[in-house]
């Protein structure tokens, strides 16, 4: 094996486990959990996270497309997978092929489905989705009925789920989630007839720690899982400890001794004012560590916060330790994660860069190995 790269996202999954738990316990026993696995798991690495929730009690996935569905499959992973964005006639085969239930707001794709499963023999439980105000996928109100009724009389297709998805539930200010549960339940309701032996799903991480009402027969959290909150003030309020399952740890590969007057990086965006114990660290855009963050982030050295100074590079970035009592080459450095008693974030990260914990995930664990530990 070559060396591998000193950058890596490391995956606590005892954290995953927990958090698993602690979700299930929000909701009670009677609620399944539905975990959120699409987009590599948030970064977390697919297979491995959907692994660590099943041994802690997931009995169903939830992906964005119909190869991350497969992937799971071909590693072993059993329970329901569900295919959020749905299906076109080039999945089909695979769909069957790995059990797959696809999410469904369109009549054309349901006919194609049925007639493609006839075909095989098979039948496919698929999950008619409304769209009660996310203006994304979803059958709009009035088209939901008729296209359950489809669902209802077509061979080799029969209804697993009906859903939908909240647009506004991450913001503790706003008054209209509890509005567009009523309009999914009146829905679902009306259509109770056709409805023997389906779930009804609609939260997600935010709707399940803040409206028990929206909890239904099962729940969809993806970021409580990972271990943050979708909103600060639900940090703050929710009743549940959920703990951060990524760290990204890189390395010093060279200290120095710069005087004051010295300019840092290209472009000199940041000149010394003093002498100046400089470290160099080994991640960069290219990991991830997003030009962006320049003249913003800070990162864990020595269990000390200590700055970035100057712009970010591609593969290097350069850190002040002038602080520092001893830094050596080889010592780990923490951009995302804990080192002592110290930690950063992925919403502080997200401050500093303009966006979202969830992006800040997929982009770190999209740029970097994986490597997977076990700790309480
Ligand atoms: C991503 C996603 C979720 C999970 O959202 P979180 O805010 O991460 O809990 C739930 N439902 C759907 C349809 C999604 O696409």
């Amino acid at each position: 094996m070559p060396t591998p790269s000193v950058n890596k996202v490391q995956i606590n999954l005892a954290a995953l486990r927990h958090n698993y738990l602690q979700l299930q316990e929000v909701v009670g026993n009677h609620v399944r959990l539905l975990p959120m696995v699409k987009a590599n798991a948030y970064g977390h690495g697919l297979v491995p996270t959907a692994r660590a929730l099943y041994e802690a009690g997931a009995r169903a996935f939830g992906v964005a497309e119909i190869e991350e569905g497969v992937r799971l499959r071909e590693a072993g992973v059993a329970g329901e997978i569900i295919v959020f964005l749905g299906v076109m006639p080039a999945g089909f085969a695979d769909l069957l092929r790995c059990d797959l239930s696809p999410v469904v707001f369109g009549r054309d794709t349901v006919e194609a489905l049925s007639a493609f499963a006839v075909q095989a023999g098979k039948k496919v439980g698929v999950h008619v989705k409304m769209d009660v105000g996310m203006g994304r996928l979803g059958a709009l109100p009035h088209e939901f009925q008729p296209l359950l009724e489809t669902v209802g009389k077509l061979p080799g297709v029969y209804l697993a789920g009906v859903m939908s998805h909240l647009p506004l539930a991450d913001n503790p200010e706003e008054k209209l989630t509890l509005a567009h549960g009523s309009t999914f339940f009146e829905a679902i309701s009306a259509a109770e007839q056709s409805g023997k032996g389906r779930v009804a799903h609609i939260a997600n991480s935010a709707a399940l720690l803040r409206f028990p009402k929206l909890h239904y027969d099962m729940v969809r959290p993806g970021i409580a899982l990972y271990g943050y909150y979708p909103s600060a003030r639900l940090r703050e309020e929710a009743a549940v400890k959920l703990r951060p399952a990524m760290s990204f740890k890189s390395c010093v590969i060279q200290v120095k001794e710069l005087p004051a007057g010295r300019g840092v990086s290209y472009g000199h965006a940041f000149v010394t004012q003093r002498p100046t114990r400089l470290a160099v660290v080994s991640a960069g855009y290219d990991d991830g560590y997003s030009r962006r963050l320049t003249g913003r982030a800070v990162v864990l050295i020595g269990g000390r916060r200590v700055p970035v100074l100057g712009t970010i590079c591609m593969n290097a970035c350069m850190a002040d330790v002038t602080e520092l009592d001893r830094v050596e080459v080889g010592d780990e450095v923490v951009l995302l994660g804990m080192q002592g008693r110290e930690e950063i974030t992925a919403d502080e990260i997200a401050g500093w860069l303009g966006t979202i914990s969830y992006e800040v995930l997929c982009l770190f664990g999209a740029c970097n190995r994986h490597e997977y530990i076990d700790e309480d």
